[in-house]
């Protein structure tokens, strides 16, 4: 998994995706996805990473079609 660096309301235009947000599970702490990612087959947002691990992050990810070629332009 990758952060991208591209605005937030173009990745969110351009997926579909709507900024979440969702108490940890662990603390507590509400987390808010908002931060571009991308990873193989996905595109998403993630919450920033707080003390109790990236395991506990907010993730919102849609699937994207093998074909799609958007990776190799945005990097
Ligand atoms: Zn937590």
């Amino acid at each position: 998994m990758i952060l991208v660096e591209v605005s937030l309301s173009t990745w969110c235009d351009k997926y579909g995706l709507t900024v979440e947000q969702e108490p940890c599970v662990k603390c507590g702490k509400l987390l808010v996805a908002d931060v571009p990612v991308a990873l193989s087959g996905y595109r998403g947002l993630k919450s920033q990473s707080h003390d109790c691990g990236k395991e506990y992050d907010h993730f919102v990810l849609v699937p994207i079609k093998e074909e799609e070629t958007e990776w190799r332009k945005i990097k």
